[in-house]
């Protein structure tokens, strides 16, 4: 299956970048009623499509191999966003370093829109793989595709693989500017007029092709 290969590449490309190390992180795509997700405890570089987990919408395992830790939250974003066919989840370095300030990213540049709106949110904090956890995350990403997760990392959701693992790096790159505007302490905020603009346009954009 062409997508359970996409799930790996997607995955070593983001260990690749340093996004996540050694086992950290997961990644599933949806096929009608079935989620495709990373097998827990299976080294990324090892990762093979015969070791890919196969769940359904509530997160019972349909075939051999233990989904992620994780599993709970990608059935509930499923379950949620009806949409949605590619879920990332990383411990990349600069929306991890947000995530344990528990601070929302404000409307400090246009790219915030590409998410869906004037800002970015973090969820409150659960223990990873929690069902409290699902809850948090699917609270902040109401009309979202990407959110930080409190003390823990970030997740983004896409119509496809390349989109989830596109705005995974969006996210990371607007944390890390972000981060250094906290210090300088002199961020002029775009309006939420200017916001809702821009999330038309993005939207218009991605209408057309
Ligand atoms: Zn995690």
């Amino acid at each position: 299956m062409r997508f359970k290969k996409e799930i790996i590449d997607a995955s070593k490309y983001l260990l690749q970048l340093q996004f996540n190390i050694g086992s950290e992180g997961n990644i599933s795509y949806r096929q009608k009623n079935e989620i495709y997700i990373t097998p827990s405890g299976i080294k990324t570089s090892n990762l093979k499509p015969k070791d890919i987990s196969k769940v359904d919408l509530n997160g019972k395992v349909l075939n051999k191999n233990k989904p992620s830790s994780e599993i709970l939250l990608h059935s509930w974003i499923y379950r949620n966003h009806k949409d949605i066919r590619a879920v990332v989840h990383s411990h990349s370095k600069w929306a991890s370093i947000l995530s344990c300030m528990r601070i929302s990213i404000p409307s400090f540049h246009y790219m915030v829109a590409e998410f869906g709106g004037n800002d970015i949110k973090c969820s409150k904090y659960a223990t990873f793989g929690s069902d409290k956890l699902s809850k948090y995350v699917n609270k902040v990403l109401h009309k979202r595709k990407g959110c930080l997760i409190a003390n823990h990392g970030q997740v983004t959701i896409g119509d496809n693989l390349e989109e989830a693992v596109d705005l995974s790096i969006a996210l990371e790159k607007l944390s890390e500017q972000f981060y250094y505007l906290l210090i300088t302490k002199q961020t002029k905020l775009l309006s939420n007029g200017e916001m809702r603009k821009i999330v038309k346009l993005f939207e218009d954009y991605k209408a057309k092709h």
